[in-house]
């Protein structure tokens, strides 16, 4: 048997390894069951100076993913002993990744990447996973997606439950029950959960609370803060692209074509005249520093490295926006964001290179076991790591049976 607390990408994935693999899972998620296309309105963000970004619902925060799937850390993990490459493989091949197709670049993404190769900068297009026959290029993937067309974590939980995985939703995980030193269950209000091995998936932010209440070490946190910059160029149309088409790696981080809804009000705040289909945006995200904490109070703020990487990276950006036709007088930015939340719980403080901390039975597989930032979307990493714990899981099981 196992219990896994939180479906999002880590939690899906471990739980539908785990079931295939013929474990009794049991999944406890906080959040509902939602449409695809109401996602977004289950966003728990939290204020920490940058703003990080999470959703609670079934699929947890996969349901807002803009479908990106880089590879990340594949030789930081190796350098560790932590070999992916296998699980990446299959992990794309299940995801069905492929780049993203040429009828489904806007008209904006495409002008910012012709401006981007001019002015001499790598541009790469963006691997995805989603299916274009189903896509609606409504460019509205971070509030949820009508068609189901970009793979979320729900896929998982229903190959899970194929499996016999049990889903509970709108329950909250309260404390991970030890007994006689070993991992026991969870406590949810007042029932518990009975199990000899539990699986912490609850997002970067929440899983070092379990953590610290069985006095294991926790991180600090990274996220790969990022800004958004847009300018104005009438009838664009870039707010339908399918957003981060395309990908344009810096020292400290990636630029990518992206329009994002703020920057609307704030052009309008500043007397610019533009509607949201007048604005080309682009999106710089940094490896920041791992200087947040999770822990009485949730903080993120950048250093004086990750502010030189964002000047550096919206440097690049605002020459490529103009290069591409916006004003440069038109410019705003909107302020710093993190969307991925991580390395509170990383592999060589809270768990080993098996992913299991020093309580028997007790396992992490989510975001916080990250050891250093992405600076990329994380996705694929959280499955594959999520892949290789249950791999490893079963051979000590075979080992001791
Ligand atoms: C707008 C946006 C776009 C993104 N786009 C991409 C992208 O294109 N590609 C990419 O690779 N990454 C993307 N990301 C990042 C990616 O979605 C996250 O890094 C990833 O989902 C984190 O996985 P996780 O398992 O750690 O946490 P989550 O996916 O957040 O899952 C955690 C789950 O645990 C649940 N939970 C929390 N506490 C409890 C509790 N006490 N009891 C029970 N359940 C609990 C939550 O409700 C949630 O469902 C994006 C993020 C955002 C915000």
């Amino acid at each position: 048997m196992a219990i896994v607390i939180g479906s999002g990408a880590g939690g899906a994935a471990a739980a539908r390894y785990l079931a295939e693999s013929g474990h009794d899972v049991l999944i406890i998620e906080r959040g509902p069951e939602v449409p695809g296309k109401d996602a977004g309105h289950y966003y728990a963000n939290v204020d920490a100076g940058v703003r990080l970004m999470r959703t609670f619902c079934l699929g947890g925060t996969t349901m807002v993913s803009g479908g990106n799937a880089l590879r990340c850390l594949e030789e930081e993990l190796k350098a560790l002993g932590i070999d992916l490459r296998d699980h990446y493989a299959a992990v794309e091949k299940e995801l069905d990744v492929q780049l993203l197709p040429d009828d489904l670049l806007g008209d904006g993404t495409r002008r910012l990447m012709d401006a981007a190769c001019r002015i001499g900068l790598p541009v790469h297009r963006m691997p995805k996973f989603i299916n274009p026959d189903l896509c609606c290029k409504d460019g509205l993937c971070a509030f949820g997606c009508p068609f189901d067309a970009r793979w979320s974590a729900i896929k998982f939980i229903r190959k899970a439950e194929e499996f016999g995985a049990r889903v509970i939703t709108e329950r909250v995980a309260d404390e991970v029950i030890i007994r006689h030193g070993e991992a026991a269950g969870v406590r949810c209000g007042n029932e518990i959960f009975w199990d000899d091995r539990v699986v912490l998936a609850a997002g970067a932010l929440e899983t070092p609370g379990f953590l610290t209440a069985l006095s294991l070490p926790t991180a600090p946190l990274f996220a790969d803060t990022f800004v958004s910059i847009g300018g104005y160029l009438p009838d664009i149309g870039m707010n339908r692209d399918v957003p981060m088409g395309a990908y344009i790696p810096f020292d400290g981080g990636i630029i990518l074509p992206h329009y994002s809804r703020p920057l609307h009000a704030i052009m309008n705040d500043k007397g610019i005249p533009a509607q949201p289909e007048d604005i080309i945006g682009m999106m710089v995200k940094i490896r920041d520093e791992d200087f947040g904490s999770v822990h009485e109070t949730i903080q993120k703020n950048v250093t004086v490295r990750d502010a030189g990487r964002l000047i550096c990276g919206s440097t690049y950006a605002a020459s490529i926006l103009t290069e591409a036709g916006a004003d440069p007088a038109t410019f705003v930015t909107t302020p710093l964001r993190g969307s991925h939340p991580c390395g509170t719980a990383r592999i060589g403080v809270s768990v080993d290179l098996n992913l299991e901390t020093a309580i028997p039975g007790l396992s992490v597989c989510d975001a916080s076991v990250l050891p250093s930032a992405p600076g990329a979307p994380p996705i694929l990493a959280i499955i594959a790591l999520a892949r290789y714990a249950v791999e490893k899981m079963n051979v000590r099981d075979q080992r001791n049976s």
